[in-house]
């Protein structure tokens, strides 16, 4: 099967699984794993933050920050097509029990004057204190969209003079570094805390990294074990990320090249509606379904031994990732056509 529903498929290479073996553990609610240590010290000082704190999932890293946050009555200004509203299962008024500002982005991006209209006035009694804003980027729904740099600026410069916090959904952080050529470094700068996934392009098999200030962090070690991810001998797991983060993260440009060889293939096909042209390693397009159906289409890539995803309505997504290469691609742009 040549699996193109998610970057998060890909199993850990022999190498991986090695450097997973040969790492020093301890137990981590201890604060005595290594190379847990290692690996949150490596993201902080990579981004520009003070420290880092190790967690079972991407979810789990967003959830945190949100609750630590969101003192009560706040509310959360977000994309309305975001992961931390769409699919972390309503998280953001079960654990932080906060509202929520829905705006509608551009391929998932919004503006620093978009964000200013969202915040509420101060003094009224009816309404809920403006206290956070979460950026995604890459954006999943915007089909992997990346921020430009002087908009990331101007938005930290906005939530800075209103006083707000600013989180980033950095699920895909690496594919936007790669495609743009930002540094991670001043990251650190603009935002109050880095959400960082290691098992989606990076293909570690498990984990997450929340980057921010030593008390913010602090905060958040509490709280991750309030929800039980208290974690002990979980350096097995960090030395996967670290490997990760060694070996996996230039060849990212590779998996960009592809989807956008892929977008080239779709273009002429008549099934084909609409396609939101890739940055990175997320092709959405839309299918003509009256000539072919989503089902269909899915039905008949599955018969020829690939898999996709419907991402809603008329739409297909496919992710490139570490376990498609360019023999794989060339069956898949055969059965397409
Ligand atoms: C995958 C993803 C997450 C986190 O997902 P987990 O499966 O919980 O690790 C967060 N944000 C975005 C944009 C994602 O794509």
């Amino acid at each position: 099967m040549i699996d193109l529903r998610s970057d998060t498929i890909t199993r850990p290479t022999p190498a991986m699984l090695a450097a997973m073996q040969a790492a020093p553990v301890g137990d981590d609610v201890y604060e005595e794993d290594p190379t847990v240590h290692q690996l949150e010290t490596t993201l902080a000082a990579r981004f520009g933050t003070e420290a880092g704190l190790f967690c079972p999932s991407g979810t789990m890293t967003n959830q945190l920050a949100i609750m630590a946050h969101c003192a009560p009555v706040s509310e959360v200004v977000c994309e309305a097509s975001a992961h931390v509203y769409l699919w972390e299962v309503g998280g953001i008024m079960h654990h932080a029990r906060a509202s929520v500002a829905l705006l509608p982005g551009e391929r998932g991006r919004l503006t620093a004057a978009q964000i200013a209209g969202a915040i509420r006035p101060t003094g009224n009694v009816h309404y809920p204190t403006t206290r956070l804003v979460c950026l995604e980027n890459t954006h999943n729904r915007g089909g992997g969209s990346c921020y430009a740099w002087a908009d990331l600026q101007a938005i930290a410069a906005l939530t800075k003079e209103k006083g707000l916090a600013l989180h980033l959904d950095g699920a895909r952080i690496f594919n936007a570094l790669v495609a743009t050529g930002q540094r991670s470094q001043d990251y650190g700068q603009l935002f109050d805390s880095i959400s960082v996934c290691l098992s989606k392009g990076l293909g570690a098999p498990v984990g997450s990294v929340l980057l921010g200030s030593a008390a913010f962090i602090g905060g958040c070690r509490r709280l991750r074990k309030l929800m039980g991810g208290g974690w002990r001998q979980a350096g097995y797991l960090a030395a996967a990320g670290l490997y990760a983060l060694e070996n996996n993260v230039a060849r990212l440009a590779d998996d960009h090249a592809r989807a956008a060889r892929l977008a080239e293939a779709l273009r002429p096909l008549p099934y084909v509606a609409e396609i939101l042209e890739p940055e990175t390693n997320l092709l959405l397009f839309r299918l003509d379904e009256s000539r072919l159906t989503v089902a269909d289409f899915l039905a008949r890539l599955e018969a020829a031994g690939i898999r996709a995803s419907g991402f809603g309505g008329s739409w297909v997504r496919f992710v490139t990732h570490l376990d498609v290469d360019d023999a794989q691609l060339a069956q898949v742009i055969t059965a397409l056509r």
